[in-house]
């Protein structure tokens, strides 16, 4: 029996070989996080999901003939905003802008001139807008583009209660991926803290310190979590994803990349 990678295009299982006859086109880099998700889900939940949407993305977009590398996911970025939280890991802004800058210069380096960061972790953003500004001020460097995986327009979401932290987005997901890391016993309706001038949240912008915003570590209803749930989403944003990446690995760079 001959090894193979799982699917072309995962970096860490290809050989020189299998890079030099796989000819990339594009780079993909997930972004994850190792911080609290409740008492439910286990730290790693960004990482697992963000790296089972990447894997479902790249696979489909490399079977519709795309050439798109992907990175292994970073575990370790932003999360200033959980640091009253024990081993909400995290590096520095300027840490990671860097990161991210050196990065990109590698794939540059070796030829590839599309590179798109896939964020798994809300904590970065801000840093992700901040360096595609700094690279685009930069000589001679890719394409670079950020997104969390669309969701496809007019299609409706299973999930019945929105949360932006281990809800029943995230527990779907992850009773999807590793059930056997849910702890199903301890699914709640988290609460999330209550801001004394609302119009801070309508009118501004502010970095929550979220062992007020979230004093669980989780917010919102979790109960109504399912894996059906869960494939729904990662399935369907990796359908997007993968149509974008086709997109991408096909359309010619010069230039005047991404425009005609
Ligand atoms: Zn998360």
């Amino acid at each position: 029996m001959s090894a193979a990678p799982a699917f072309p295009g995962l970096l860490e299982e290809m050989t020189t070989q299998d890079i030099q006859a796989f000819d990339p086109e594009v780079v993909v880099l997930p972004l994850g996080s190792t911080e609290p998700h409740g008492p439910h889900l286990p730290m790693g939940t960004d990482c697992y999901q963000v790296t089972r949407l990447c894997h479902l993305a790249v696979r489909a977009a490399n079977e519709n003939s795309a050439r798109v590398l992907l990175y292994p996911t970073l575990p370790i970025t932003n999360n200033a905003n959980f640091r009253r939280f024990r081993f909400a890991l995290r590096v520095g802004i300027r840490t990671l802008m860097q990161m991210l800058i050196d990065i990109v210069t590698q794939c540059r380096d070796d030829g590839i001139r599309k590179v798109v960061f896939v964020n798994g972790h809300g904590g970065n953003p801000a840093t992700l807008d901040a360096t595609l500004r700094e690279i685009a001020g930069m000589d001679d460097m890719p394409f670079v583009c950020w997104t969390w995986g669309a969701w496809p327009e007019g299609v409706a979401s299973p999930i019945e209660h929105a949360s932006d932290h281990g809800g029943e987005d995230e527990t779907s997901r992850m009773l999807w991926i590793r059930p056997d890391l849910v702890r199903s016993d301890k699914l709640a309706n988290n609460p999330f803290g209550q801001l004394r001038i609302a119009r801070l949240k309508e009118q501004t912008h502010f970095v929550r310190p979220w062992h007020l915003y979230v004093p669980e570590s989780a917010g919102g209803e979790a109960r109504e979590s399912s894996a059906q749930k869960g494939q729904v989403i990662l399935e369907t944003k990796a359908g997007e994803l993968g149509d974008l990446l086709v997109e991408l690995s096909e359309t010619p760079w010069d230039e005047r990349f991404p425009y005609v």
